[in-house]
């Protein structure tokens, strides 16, 4: 189950900046024309593409419902159509396969195909010679069913962990949606990189029970306190992901650096490569995906203009995603200064010992 951001159906660009922490950034970073220039290639998509877009935007929405109505959408399109072929690709088929003037777009997830590929001379070197990677924590992602009408603010995140003083959930902001009755709850709990270690990469209530009764006790108070509040009962047991939450950035997201001190012979110097979706930018707290959408149209947008000389698409799509990173990168740490200071809000040394007022 994935958020989208309300930005990316946003229809004014005051409408695109009213996100609480997100907003001053973006009015920061984007010129009014760049913001003007977005909303006006979100309005030039059509109307199947954007009814798709409102309604993911909507509420929790499963992963796989988007990347379905997607294909279906590109298998009705017969006046634009698109051939598919299902295939496991490595980076030496995917060069392979490139035939001059070819454009290239990898969105192969966060271990990106071709990341480290887009540097000369990057194949020989270690991985991630082209990425920038920050660590912010490692978390458990915990998502249950309750079956009564749940919302969360602040306050509530505060007043339902008031015995926790460890492993204290925090579901996420405009993360818990209620669905004819049952809300889909999901948050995350900050977990030590021992404790990542030591767990699977996926598991049941059961199993935390078990194995790390501290944080399912905590994960109990939590719950027992909007039970007690909302008179419902959690439906199922809790679904339970171990991740690192990680900050990350491709250094290049296209193949720029072939284009201007490549061999000439190399696929890469005569078609362009770019990096979209998680491939070029990631980030934890639930902002990715709306990002890789963000990014996707305007490399699209920038496709679309043929007569662009090569350099400056390049120039500009590694501009956008470099203003892209800034804003989650803003965004991000601002959210785990924020829940470093709320999981010692109760204790006013260790509080002040995290803020760097001055
Ligand atoms: C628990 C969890 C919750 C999340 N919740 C949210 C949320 O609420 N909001 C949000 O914005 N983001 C969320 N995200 C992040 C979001 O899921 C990703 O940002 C998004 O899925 C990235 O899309 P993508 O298409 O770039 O990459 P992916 O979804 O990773 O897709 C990459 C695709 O490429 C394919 N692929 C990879 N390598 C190859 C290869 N060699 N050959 C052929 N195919 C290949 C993969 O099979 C996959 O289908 C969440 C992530 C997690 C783990």
């Amino acid at each position: 189950m994935v958020q989208l951001a309300p930005y990316l159906v946003a229809d004014s660009i005051e409408s695109y900046c009213t996100d609480y922490i997100d907003g001053e950034s973006v009015e920061a970073l984007f010129d009014a024309s760049e913001l003007q220039e977005g909303l006006a290639f979100r309005q030039s998509i059509p109307p199947d593409l954007t009814t798709l877009l409102r309604g993911w935007a909507l509420g929790f929405c499963p992963l796989n419902a988007i990347e379905r109505s997607l294909s279906d959408l590109i298998d009705a399109r017969t006046s634009n159509p698109v051939q598919r072929t299902a295939a496991v690709v490595s980076a030496d088929d995917a060069i392979e396969m490139l035939e001059p003037g070819n454009i290239l777009v990898d969105c192969t997830g966060s271990k990106s195909l071709l990341r480290d590929r887009l540097t000369p001379g990057s194949a020989e070197v270690d991985g991630g010679a082209n990425t920038v990677n920050i660590r912010l924590e490692y978390a458990l992602v915990v998502t249950f069913l309750y079956g009564q009408t749940y919302d969360c603010n602040e306050h509530c995140k505060y007043f339902k962990n008031i015995e926790n003083a460890r492993y204290k959930f925090i579901p996420m902001v405009h993360r818990t949606h209620n669905d004819g009755g049952i809300s889909h709850v999901t948050g995350i709990v900050n977990i030590t990189a021992e404790e990542y270690e030591a767990m699977p990469s996926r598991f049941d209530g059961r199993w935390l029970r078990s194995n790390f009764p501290d944080v399912a006790r905590s994960m109990d108070r939590f719950i027992d306190n909007i039970k007690q509040e909302t008179h419902g009962e959690v439906v199922g047991d809790l679904e339970i992901l171990r991740i690192p939450l990680n900050l990350y950035r491709a250094r290049n997201a296209t193949s720029r650096p072939w284009l201007i001190a490549g061999p000439r012979d190399h696929p890469f110097a005569s078609s362009p490569v770019f990096l979209a979706g998680d491939s070029a930018i990631g980030s934890p707290y639930f902002q990715s995906i709306s990002l890789g959408f963000e990014c996707a149209m305007y490399l699209a947008g920038l496709i679309a203009q043929r007569d662009l000389p090569l350099r400056d698409v390049f120039d500009r799509y590694e501009l956008y995603i470099y203003k892209q990173w800034l804003r989650v990168y803003m965004q991000s740490k601002m959210i785990k200064h924020n829940k470093d200071l709320f999981e010692c809000v109760d204790d006013p040394l260790a509080l002040l010992d995290k803020l760097h007022i001055y």
